[in-house]
């Protein structure tokens, strides 16, 4: 594509926003060229959900294997085997790209592998990949270049013992001593991780709970199963150094307390791929990096729009995408209406695993709203007593008023699957008496869903 053929939308970026806008603009009819430094699928299929998703299936394969003989099962002495966990973790990431890339192609859309620049408000430089550039004009544009962990001054990262979440995937063999520095999401995830293959995990977490925003009542179940797990918790401590030191690292707090392992791990949040993307050129506004955004996405300059990571809203893939097709639609004249970020689903998968639609009741006591909240735990469910997975519990809220169901918060075995019926309930705005007369399968964990609603 060049300056006599301009390309109706150039999409910058080919992760979960960049990709899902490409072909829904291009099902459209829309002629559609995609930039992608590395591979389209992005950091969420490079380094983000798929390879974190895939290392935690074979943990979680392996805790059930160690704790067989809860179910009266004898099994053989087993061990990790990192290689293969990672020759895995590639093979899956190469069938998931060649798949979309398939896609891609199928609908005409153009790829061209190598690097954007805005240059204009019409117009983008590309470096490409295998040597040389092109200059590409544009009548819509979407920016969606994604993050990238960040890293702090005080840590030097090496990729051997002192890592961002990239790094985590190629370990040569499983640490003896894992320190993972962050309690959020990614951080939680890791440390399942790492306990469940076999190291020894130290969290270190800088306020008072894991998971700082969540309902307490969760943080509580899930620091319960790391306790049980023996993953040690540094409550209240915020690193300030991590060095190599012995042939090991050490991790020293601000309050004077020093952890030492065999790595670390850093999940202390990401920052916005954009410093390199002519922002300013192009008179994009940003805020410390994160492009600025109307509820349709629109950049500062209407005909540019962006998504995902980069814009700094609910980091997550699948608002990513749904961000990208409503943009697809929206520039090929479609009536879009802006995303719902009150009704977006979400998970973190630890075992058990923590999943939450809507309102949650700290949200609520926040705002002084009256809900009423229902909950029942699993102990109670027969599905999960005769699996074995009794912890944790399902909660929904509703309006005591009208009875709409307006959030929901799952703590169990795929409780990621589970909160989809949930996340219907809210997005359709269903009465609780709804709810309660859907018939479940018995025996199943979803029968506690009635039940709390009960
Ligand atoms: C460890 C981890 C696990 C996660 N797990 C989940 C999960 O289970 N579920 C979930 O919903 N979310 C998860 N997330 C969040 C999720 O990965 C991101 O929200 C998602 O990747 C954002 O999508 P995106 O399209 O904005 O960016 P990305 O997926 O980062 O894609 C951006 C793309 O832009 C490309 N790019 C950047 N600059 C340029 C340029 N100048 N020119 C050309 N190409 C460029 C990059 O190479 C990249 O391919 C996880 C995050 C982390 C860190």
């Amino acid at each position: 594509m060049n300056s006599e053929s301009p390309p109706q939308f150039l999409v910058i970026g080919g992760g979960p926003a960049g990709s899902a806008a490409a072909t829904t603009a291009a099902s459209q009819g829309r002629a559609v060229t995609v930039v992608e430094k590395d591979i389209v699928g992005g950091g969420a299929h490079l380094w983000d959900c798929i390879p974190s998703k895939t290392m935690s299936a074979s943990a979680i394969r392996m805790d059930s294997i160690r704790h067989a003989s809860r179910l009266g099962l004898k099994t053989e002495p087993s061990a990790v085997d990192m290689t293969g966990l990672s020759t895995r973790m590639a093979a899956i990431t190469a069938d998931i790209n060649q798949g979309l890339v398939d896609l891609l192609d199928s609908q005409n859309v153009d790829l061209l592998s190598g690097t954007a620049r805005l240059t204009g408000p019409h117009s983008a430089l590309v470096k490409l990949k295998d040597g040389g550039e092109t200059q590409l004009r544009f009548d819509h544009c979407l920016l969606s270049t994604g993050s990238a962990p960040r890293v702090p001054e005080w840590a030097s990262v090496d990729g051997e013992r002192i890592l961002t979440t990239r790094h985590a995937y190629d370990l040569p063999e499983v640490p003896d001593h894992m320190v993972v520095i962050g309690s959020g999401v990614t951080g939680v995830e890791f440390v399942h991780i790492f306990a469940a293959l076999g190291s020894e995990v130290t969290l270190v977490v800088s306020r008072q709970q894991v998971l700082p925003y969540r309902d307490p009542e969760v943080a509580a179940t899930l620091e319960e199963d790391f306790i049980e797990r023996g993953i040690q918790m540094v409550i209240g401590a915020r690193a300030s150094s991590v060095e190599r030191e012995n042939g090991g690292v050490v991790v020293r707090c601000d309050d004077g307390r020093v952890v030492e392992g065999s790595h670390a791990l850093l999940a202390i949040g990401s920052v916005p791929l954009t410093a390199d993307l002519g922002l300013d050129d192009a008179g994009v506004t940003h805020e410390d990096g994160f492009i600025t955004v109307d509820e349709y996405q629109r950049t500062s300059v209407p005909h540019i729009y962006a998504a995902g990571d980069c814009t700094g809203q609910m980091p997550l893939s699948s608002v990513a995408a749904m961000q990208g097709r409503k943009i697809g639609r929206h520039i090929s004249g479609m009536t879009v209406t802006p995303l719902d970020y009150s009704k977006v689903s979400q998970a973190v998968f630890t075992q058990p695993e923590i999943a939450s639609v809507g309102l949650e009741e700290v949200d609520a006591a926040a705002h002084g709203r009256k809900v009423r909240t229902t909950k029942v735990p699993f102990a109670a469910n027969a599905r999960s007593v005769l699996q074995g997975s009794t912890r944790g519990f399902v909660k929904v809220i509703s309006d005591p008023a009208t009875g709409v169901v307006l959030g929901g918060t799952i703590v169990g075995h795929r409780a990621s699957e589970l909160i989809g019926i949930v996340a219907l309930a809210v997005s359709a705005n269903v009465n609780i008496r709804q709810l309660v007369e859907t018939l479940m399968v018995h025996p199943s964990a979803a029968e506690a869903i009635t039940e709390a609603a009960e």
